[in-house]
């Protein structure tokens, strides 16, 4: 040891070597160490992933994977992370975030050390399974190399062996972290390196609590690497009180739904969906399939009707077994199944590239999940197509989604018999054709010789009779059938109407449903409520955008009430009101008060002499908190 300049030399070393680390990392991300960094996902990173000071087994495995190059996250995040240093990687799944924080964890670790170097926490047991795989693919070159993906659902006795035989990295949904933790099967004195996976979404999904007892049970010196599609405030606080001095980056969406993603609506009473989507099956060309639907018992009742159909699909929700979950989507992906039938939470982070299709079945909850499940689609430079089923009442919710993907969607009307009927034929011949240029058909040419010889009839007429027998008894084409209640809601729908037009037009489409609905009893709006019927005051009005249907559907929904209990609705600028049985019990009442309509809370009261509409003034008590980026209506 040698004094320097009033250093001693190991020490005068360290600096150095940070000065160099630091400069080599401004050099590689052309900014300085301390900045935020911003970038699009479609940037071009300007360095090979040799220029990375990955280890040399880690290299190999990147090779044998056939990347070519980083994508954005990679080659921002990588170098920090080899020096140690926390980080927030903000960006989506699809962007390559589970390489950006495993391969320089993989290049660091220490093969011949005991316990537990690695802890990655993640939202689901799909994730958990996703990651500790790619954790393999780029371990595929470290021999010893062992991962244990540990969560609820799966047998314990098999995450207690796996841990017992010792593992590098462990991979893990909150909740069963937390118990081999308790259970003293999990230790975490000897971690090096936690990593937060999707924490947006485990904060979503009620795990805050369970994720900071595992941050505390953490050894304090650490590196955290966080990764979250978004940043509200309770992921900050993390951030802020488990990481230091974090290089955050963030990957900026274009929101893909730009180039690569059309998005198409069509509108669809709720009873005609399961028709309507077969139909739309039938008429899109189509490759992969994932139809989203609201809950896991839908996922199989629309997935049984498909297969019934003819359709190769199957359901995936939380409740299969995780290797059922996991044939399914190896399924899709290899095309012996073609339409999965999903709920967001089972879908989440699958990267299955040949998916042509995403159909919103039902909508999801909020515009973050509207985005996640889109972009299954339109992957890898491919482009994809977006449908949502939208039922009349939620027809104000096309615009959200307009402004959450920044894309103008088009209105399609639901496939007619005639088209129907011509995809069939195409798809007919093109069978017909692929045999007769793939198979080898000598012994059926035989036969079918034979058969003409022997019945003296044309061999067109014997093609035409095998044809018949393929097909069964199911009737090839459709039958015509009548005008569908579906095509008076058209596109017009849409356009921006000066109030007193929007009125009328408001009125008389309510007056249409109700026709539809209630073999065209008329409802007219003005004088006292009927007998047994209470007006009530509800604080959406036309300046929100609100039409009957959206309002009708919203009570009869969420206030248990049938379509043709609903009295008259007279929408107003900044509220309406509308006749509902006297009989309507208080915690109904209650819900309804609560009830999202276009943006705004019903706060649904009984309309007071005080409130009659003439003496209210527009815009008084109307405002109600507003609720942004929600779909759906309060449930
Ligand atoms: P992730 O965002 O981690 O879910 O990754 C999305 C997909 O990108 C996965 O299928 C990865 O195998 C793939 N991937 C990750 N890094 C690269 C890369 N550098 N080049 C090409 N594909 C990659």
């Amino acid at each position: 040891m040698f004094d320097l300049y009033g250093f001693e030399c190991d020490d005068w070393l360290a600096w150095v070597k940070a000065d160099f680390i630091e400069a080599v990392l401004n050099s590689m991300t052309n900014t300085t160490v301390d900045q935020s960094i911003e970038i699009s996902e479609d940037t071009t990173p300007e360095f090979r992933f040799l220029d990375l000071e990955l280890s040399r087994d880690v290299q190999q495995a990147i090779m044998m994977s056939g990347y070519t190059s980083p994508t954005p996250i990679q080659a921002e995040i990588i170098p920090f992370m080899l020096a140690g240093r926390d980080v927030i990687g903000q960006a989506q799944t699809g962007t390559g975030k589970t390489a950006a924080f495993a391969l320089p964890i993989l290049s660091r670790l220490d093969a011949g050390a005991e316990g537990p170097q690695v802890l990655v926490l993640a939202p689901t047991r799909e994730l958990a399974t996703q990651v500790a795989k790619s954790f393999e693919t780029y371990a595929v070159c470290m021999p010893d190399f062992r991962v244990a993906a540990i969560f609820g659902g799966q047998d314990y006795d098999v995450q207690f062996r796996a841990l017992r035989r010792g593992v590098h990295v462990v991979v893990g949904t909150p909740g069963r972290v937390i118990d081999h933790l308790k259970r003293g099967t999990l230790n975490l004195d000897s971690l090096k390196c936690l990593v937060l996976d999707e924490a947006d979404e485990m904060l979503n999904m009620g795990f805050q609590e369970d994720v900071e007892f595992i941050l505390d049970k953490c050894p304090e010196e650490k590196q955290v690497a966080l990764f979250s599609a978004t940043m509200p405030d309770p992921i900050r606080r993390i951030a802020e009180k488990h990481l230091q001095d974090p290089a955050h980056i963030t990957i900026r969406r274009n929101t893909n739904t730009a180039e690569s993603i059309q998005q198409r609506c069509v509108f669809v009473p709720e009873r005609e969906k399961m028709d309507l989507l077969a139909r739309m099956l039938e008429a899109e060309t189509t490759d992969g399939v994932i139809v989203f639907t609201k809950t896991k018992d839908s996922t199989i009742t629309v997935a049984e009707h498909l297969s019934k159909l003819g359709f190769a699909a199957a359901a995936l929700n939380g409740d299969l077994p995780q290797k059922q979950r996991q044939r399914t989507v190896d399924q899709l992906k290899s095309g012996q199944l073609n339409i999965i039938v999903a709920t967001d939470v089972a879908a989440r982070g699958l990267d299955v590239q040949r998916i042509s299709h995403v159909f919103n079945y039902d909508l999801p909850h909020d515009s973050e999940s509207y985005i996640h499940r889109i972009g299954r689609t339109g992957r890898a430079g491919r482009s994809g197509v977006a449908i949502i089923f939208l039922t009349p009442p939620q027809r104000g919710k096309l615009r959200l989604i307009e402004r959450a993907t920044k894309q103008t969607i088009e209105l399609v009307n639901r496939p007619s018999v005639k088209e129907i009927n011509a995809s069939r034929m195409v798809r007919f011949k093109e069978q017909l054709k692929s045999a007769m240029e793939s198979q080898d058909l000598s012994f059926f040419q035989t036969v079918v010789n034979e058969v003409a010889a022997e019945s003296g009839k044309s061999l067109d007429l014997v093609a035409a009779a095998v044809a018949q027998i393929a097909q069964g008894n199911r009737p090839f084409l459709l039958k015509d059938e009548p005008k569908r209640e579906t095509e008076r809601w058209d596109r017009d729908d849409r356009r921006e109407r000066e109030p007193s037009e929007r009125r009328g037009a408001g009125r008389q489409r309510f007056e249409d449903e109700r026709a539809g609905r209630s073999g065209g009893r008329e409802r007219r709006v003005g004088g006292p409520p009927r007998p047994g019927m209470l007006r009530y005051r509800i604080e959406v009005g036309h300046a929100d955008g609100v039409r009957p249907g959206n309002i009708v559907g919203a009570i009869a929904n969420e206030g248990g009430i049938s379509g043709s209990e609903i009295g008259p609705i007279d929408i107003r600028d900044s509220y309406s009101t509308i006749d509902l049985p006297d009989t309507m019990n208080a915690s109904a009442i209650q819900t309804l008060r609560r009830t999202w309509v276009s943006g705004k809370q019903l706060r649904l009261r009984p309309l007071g002499s005080e409130d009659r509409p003439t003496t209210v003034r527009s815009g008084g008590s109307s405002s109600g908190p507003r609720k942004p980026k929600q779909f759906a209506k309060n449930r």
